[in-house]
């Protein structure tokens, strides 16, 4: 199946100067939601046990969730700032297009537990490091980040010092 058909560029979104690139036309396509999420599932080395699968604000909770559900583990989601309501660890982080910071629950991981960070996209890699950093505070170990698709030419991958493993890449 050609889900890259399903990604389409929108030029100066959020920022002049930025090609975003856009996957709700993929979102929206039944048969193309079910594949790509089969995918990330099968990114994942067999017999690597997950305990939890990260899902980072707002694109990553969509797959995140379908990962989670594919492997039989839960789905823990990392916040922006003043979404989650119980106690944090924050984190602040330089993004493709500004700065910002995102929250994980201090309960939300166990120590020893096995996780996989998922994004939707891997860009300059700033904003799964920063998620790797909570991770690591809780004690968790990251199995792999996984993201629909990396953007290779802004390297992102040499950020982070974790296994990368994507669907797409540009
Ligand atoms: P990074 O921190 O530079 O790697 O940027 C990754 C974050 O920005 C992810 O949470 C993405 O959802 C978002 N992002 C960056 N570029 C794009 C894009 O072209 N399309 C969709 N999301 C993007």
């Amino acid at each position: 199946m050609n889900i890259k058909e399903l990604i389409r560029d929108i030029p100066d979104f959020p920022k002049p100067g930025i090609i975003f690139k856009d996957i709700t036309p993929l979102l929206a396509n039944s048969e193309a939601l079910v594949y790509v999420a089969d995918q990330l599932a099968e990114l994942i080395p067999t017999n690597a046990k997950v305990d939890k699968v990260i899902g980072i604000e707002a694109r990553g909770f969509i797959l995140g969730g379908m990962i989670a559900q594919r492997l039989g583990a839960g789905f823990v989601p990392v916040r922006k700032k003043g979404k989650l309501p119980s106690d944090t660890y924050s984190k602040s982080y330089g993004l493709e297009y500004g700065e910002d910071v995102l929250e994980i629950h201090q309960d939300a991981i166990k120590k020893g537990e096995r996780i996989l960070i998922h994004d939707d996209v891997l860009a300059t890699g700033g904003t799964a490091k920063a998620v790797c950093e909570l991770v690591e505070q809780l004690g968790g170990e990251i199995v792999q980040c996984n993201f629909i698709m990396e953007l290779s030419f802004l390297n992102g991958k040499d950020k982070l010092d974790y296994p990368i493993a994507s669907v797409l890449q540009y």
